[in-house]
Formats: C-alpha cells, structure tokens, sequence
C-alpha cells in the first residue's frame, strides 16, 4: 500500500507478480513475405505479427500527433496463464552448426533455449542470408545476430562486420553483450559514438577490430576522416532501424551502406515498418528472409494505473511512493532535460539515492548514471525518452511517468523497461 494519500485509481492498486520466466510464443512467427500496406507512408503491420491486445488497438487510435487518453494508461497485468503455451523452439543451441566454444559460452551465459527470434533468423544469418527481422528489444535480437556473427569471425579471423544503432547507450549494450559471449576468443571490437573523445576511437580503429559498433554520425565522421575504411566490411547490422530513420539518420546510413561491398551480408532489424524502411530494404538488401517475431503485447504483462495529483505536490506524492521498499528500482521519466536535472537534485535533497540520464550530460557521465542503476547502487534513474530508448536493464521494478510522455509510442517504449522477458511489470503515470 502507498504512503500516500492518492492511491493508484482503478482495479490496480495492487499489484500482482509472476515469477515464472522464460519466452512465451504468445504470438506467430514466420519466415515468408509480408502482407504489407500499399505503400501511403505510415505503419504497415506484418501479418505474421501481433495481431490483438491493447497495443495494437491503441496504436490505431493514437497517431503521434494525437491526444493521449488516459484510460489507456490503466491496464490490470494478465497473468501468464499456466496452460498458455510455452515457446517450443525448432532448434537447440546445441544442434546450431556453431562452433563448440561459442556454445560453451552460450551455455555459461546460462541461455537455455533460443528465443523466437533466434530460433527463426539464427539459422539464416548462418548461412549469409540477409535478414529483415520484425522485433523489438525484450525479444532477444541482439544474441540472435550476434551469434551467427560471432561464428563467421571464429571462422575466420579477417571477417570485418559493421553494426549500427541509433543510440550510443545501445552501441555499449551490444558491444557489452559480444564480450559476453567472446571472453576467451580473440575477437576485437570498437564502439564509435558520439560525446565520446574521438581520439580514443581513432587510436582503436588503427588496430584490427572484427567489430565496429556505432552510430551513424560517428561512423560517417571517421569514415570522412579516413579513419575508418569499410570497403573491407562485409557484414553490416542495422539494428532499430525505424528509430535511426526517426533520429534523422537516413542519410548517414545510405552514405555508409553506399561505400560498403555490393556483395554483402546486411541484417536489418526495426520494430516498425514504413515507407521509407521499405524503400531502404529494397535498395539495400538483396532478396532477405522476412522473420516477424513480435512479444507478448508489452502492455499485457505490466500493470499500469494512473495517480492523480488532485491538487497535490508531484515530488511529495514521488517522493512517498519510493519511500514503500517494493518500489526498488524505479525508473522516472521526465519530459525535458533541465526537468529530468530538476527533479534528480530535488530527490537526491530528499535522501533517495538516485541518478539522472539525458542528453546534457556527457558520454561518460551517462555511462555511470546507468552503471550505478544497473548494479543497485541507486534507487532510481531519472530519464528523458531519448536516452532512455531500447536500454536493457534488469529487474526494473516500476517505470513512473512523472510528466506524461507526447506519444502513445512512447508510453510503450517507457513502459517496456518494465515487465522483461516475461516478468509483470509495473507501470504509473501521474496525472495532474
Ligand atoms: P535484447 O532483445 O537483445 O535486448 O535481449 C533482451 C534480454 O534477453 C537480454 O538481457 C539478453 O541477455 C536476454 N536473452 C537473449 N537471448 C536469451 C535466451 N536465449 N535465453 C535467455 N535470455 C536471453
């Protein structure tokens, strides 16, 4: 029960947890062609995706420009039902035709079955099909290309691979997640971002590297440089396309892809489809397996309620709610930069042991904010949206919206730092 006067409204002030884990096949997934949309611009959804479930309505009824209706905020997480199927994968990780130490590594990293995205594109990417795979974070998309890849290096050592991401947070994640799984292979990799000193970048790339991570302006910057020749890379992720083409990147991204080989390997990865990633695949990839793999609704297995101010003080009724022990990692989002600094300083003079992350602040500072919430060494994370994008951190136990997000996108994206791999996760708005 909250310490404080305004409780949660709705069938949701208590909330529910499901310990069980695992993916769940709570929707199709296939290889083939998509039925996509004529081509008016927009969304098109997959026909081998989600098809139901509030998510898909709500999208429907919010375009970006619309208003946000506050019922949508306020959802009962449905347990995972004991009968619901499990996800039974086709493939093990021990029948992949990989090499022996990257299945030790996998088995250490404790990874028991491939996931659905796995399961359908490992396969393929394995055998140098190009790949535009339909998911979002939470799904495992990351393993399911770094694998194959990781083998094509043990291969052979000269393989030179490119991955691009839209963020400089999910360039560290990928590159934190090859190491993982490369702790005793001579693998190499550099992450090129921006706000980080460039030097140091350049420095690495003079040496052999296997893997460049970056995002698209870095990447262009020391490809303009000379520093960085990708004639001699073969194999280039996009990965979250569709936020790449949002952040304005597509020109960067054509500029790359056009001084890479004409035979390459290209694995393309975006939660949403539209126009202009349809035009992208077809001038960049050549014939690609088309795998959809969207989860469990997001919104399906992560409690949500609203909290009404009523006149309240917004930081009092925050400051309460953390002071209840269940609230144990708690990200908050903010809506601008100088809002999300405010309100950090205004907890830390409160006694919560928090951090902030937005787009202030430095490469490194960001860094740290984030490596103290993922170890426990805070409480919560204050969080514009930018920033807070496609990161991977466990155990989130609430996302508090503490000034409402502009879309119902990304309501979405805030919320589904919660509830992962299939753990409820709690959701709360504040409502003024
Ligand atoms: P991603 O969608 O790549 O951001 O991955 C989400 C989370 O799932 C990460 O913490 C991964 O380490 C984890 N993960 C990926 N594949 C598996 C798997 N086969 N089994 C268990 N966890 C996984």
């Amino acid at each position: 029960m909250y310490k404080t006067n305004s409780r949660p409204s709705g069938s949701n002030s208590r909330f529910s947890s499901n310990k069980k884990g695992g993916f769940r096949k709570s929707s199709s997934t296939r290889t083939g062609q998509f039925n996509r949309k004529p081509k008016s611009g927009g969304s098109s959804r997959f026909s081998g995706g989600y098809k139901g479930g509030n998510q898909g309505r709500n999208r429907s009824r919010f375009s970006k420009t619309s208003k946000l209706d506050i019922s949508t905020f306020i959802n009962k997480a449905q347990a995972i039902k004991p009968d619901e199927k499990v996800f039974e994968p086709k493939n093990s990780f021990a029948s992949l035709p990989i090499e022996n130490i990257l299945k030790e590594n996998i088995l250490r990293k404790n990874y028991q079955k491939p996931t659905p995205i796995q399961d359908e594109s490992i396969l393929h990417i394995l055998e140098g099909k190009d790949i535009v795979g339909l998911a979002n974070t939470g799904t495992g998309k990351t393993a399911a290309f770094l694998i194959p890849l990781i083998n094509k290096v043990i291969l052979n050592s000269k393989e030179q691979i490119i991955i691009l991401t839209p963020t400089r947070e999910l360039a560290i994640q990928i590159e934190d997640e090859l190491k993982s799984f490369i702790d005793n292979i001579r693998i190499y990799s550099t992450v090129c971002v921006g706000g980080a000193p460039i030097y140091k970048q350049i420095q690495k790339l003079k040496k052999p590297n296997q893997f460049v991570i970056g995002t698209p302006g870095r990447v262009m910057d020391l490809m303009k440089r000379k520093v960085l020749n990708v004639k001699g890379f073969k194999t280039i992720v996009l990965d979250e396309a569709d936020r790449m083409l949002d952040m304005g990147f597509v020109n960067d991204m054509r500029f790359i892809m056009a001084q890479m080989p004409k035979e390459r390997h290209t694995l393309f990865f975006s939660a949403t489809m539209s126009s202009t990633i349809e035009e992208l695949i077809k001038d960049f990839l050549n014939n690609p397996v088309n795998i959809s793999v969207k989860t469990r609704d997001v919104s399906k297995n992560i409690d949500q309620d609203v909290i009404r101010m009523n006149g309240q003080n917004k930081l009092d009724v925050l400051a309460n709610l953390l002071s209840d022990p269940k609230l144990s990692k708690v990200l908050v989002f903010g809506r601008t930069k100088h809002g999300v600094e405010k309100l950090n300083k205004q907890l830390l003079q409160l006694g919560v042991r928090t951090e902030s992350i937005h787009g202030n602040k430095t490469h490194g500072q960001r860094q740290r904010s984030l490596q103290r919430f993922k170890t426990d060494s805070v409480q919560t994370l204050i969080a514009t949206d930018v920033v807070a994008r496609g990161l991977d951190i466990n155990n989130v136990s609430h996302v508090i919206n503490y000034d409402l997000p502009e879309t119902y996108d990304d309501y979405v994206h805030r919320i589904g730092r919660t509830g992962r791999a299939n753990k409820t996760g709690k959701a709360l708005t504040f409502i003024d």
